[in-house]
């Protein structure tokens, strides 16, 4: 259990720890070697941090603890995808994901932004939970060092794609970002920001001129079918929202990435996808089309069904019209839940 009168250190910055220690009155040096244990060696304890003297571990070990999250559940699917259920200090739960590839030899991370979702996603788990608080950088950033603690792997890419809409949460996650960078080693390139589209949000990350790649859950690509399944389009329409991705990748150069969740019957209309073409032509993007997973479906949340492949593949050609390169995205831990706010249900249905 988290004592709150013992300050987590693991998910700060340099600055912060730097705080932390002068407010011990320890030198600033000792902050660089504490960083360095955190960061580089995946330390869980000042035990562990051998440099440092036995006075200055007995006073940490009294005045801080390491880790901010507590590990509440891990489940490890057959594809090696690893799904965490994290306890906050304050004992909300938040999600992660850990996800490696056969082809390839990167390890992502899918990380929380909130706790709960305020966005409504109508095919989401997360959505139905309904929105409970934003987290600071500092969990969020825990989220991974926990996740490379327990793995013993370094995470080589993030994604902002775990519960919540980053971007109405946008100042944390900025922070989180440079902590990312200059904390734990990730390069810009290698992260990316998943949005349901709060224009707002994506011009506060445009300013930062980072390297960090934007996500648009798209979904679909007319007003009527996307106001029914991502309802904060009816805030942020699509015209204007194509107008901010447009404005994103002239502030950094990055190309977009547009994911759009297959729904039987709802989103894979042939016309829709003359439509996604029409839509993103002239945008610098790549597609993802995600075929939607039924047995993901939560208590509560709606029903839907995966188009068969035949309608994926077709529905694939003629998005290539646009000129973009076009994937089927491959699922990923579909035995253990591992779409977002799946596995936070299953431990709250399991505690009724
Ligand atoms: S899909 Fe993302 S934005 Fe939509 S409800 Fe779920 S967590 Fe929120």
């Amino acid at each position: 259990m988290y004592d709150p009168a013992k300050p987590a250190l693991s998910g700060m910055n340099l600055d912060e720890i730097t705080a932390f220690v002068k407010g011990l009155g320890l030198p600033a040096f000792r902050a660089r070697q504490i960083h360095s244990w955190i960061y580089s060696k995946y330390a869980s304890s000042f035990a562990e941090m051998t440099d440092l003297s036995r006075e200055v571990r007995e006073l940490l070990e009294e005045k801080a603890s390491v880790a901010l999250l507590e590990l509440a559940h891990l489940e490890v699917s057959r594809d090696g995808t690893r799904k965490y259920l994290f306890r906050l200090p304050d004992g909300q739960m938040v999600e992660s994901v850990l996800m490696s590839f056969s082809d390839r030899s990167t390890l992502s991370a899918c990380l929380s932004s909130q706790v709960g979702c305020a966005v409504g996603c109508t095919f989401c788990a997360t959505g139905y939970l309904g929105f409970k608080r934003n987290l600071s950088s500092q969990e969020i950033i825990d989220q991974l060092m926990c996740i490379q603690r327990e793995s013993g792997q370094r995470v080589s890419n993030i994604v902002y794609m775990g519960q919540g809409e980053p971007l109405l949460n946008t100042e944390e996650v900025i922070k989180s970002i440079y902590t990312l960078m200059n904390s734990v080693g990730i390069g810009q390139r290698h992260i990316t920001v998943s949005t349901s589209g709060i224009i707002p949000g994506i011009e506060r990350l445009a300013e930062e001129q980072l390297q960090v790649t934007l996500a648009l859950s798209l979904h679909a690509p007319d007003k009527q079918s996307r106001d029914e399944i991502v309802p904060i389009n009816k805030k942020f329409p699509i015209p204007h929202l194509i107008g901010s991705l447009h404005q994103y990748y002239n502030a950094t150069g990055r190309r977009i990435t547009i994911e759009y969740v297959m729904l039987a019957g709802i989103t894979d209309r042939l016309e829709q996808a003359e439509e996604l073409a029409e839509l993103v032509r002239t945008l610098h993007c790549n597609i993802n089309l995600i075929p939607y997973n039924p047995t993901s479906t939560a208590d509560g949340v709606v029903v839907y069904e995966r188009p068969s492949r035949e309608v994926q593949e077709r529905f694939k050609r003629i998005a290539e019209r646009s000129g973009k390169t076009v994937t089927i995205r491959l699922e990923r831990g579909t035995d253990i839940n591992a779409a977002c706010g799946q596995l936070h249900n299953k431990h709250e249905a399991a505690k009724q």
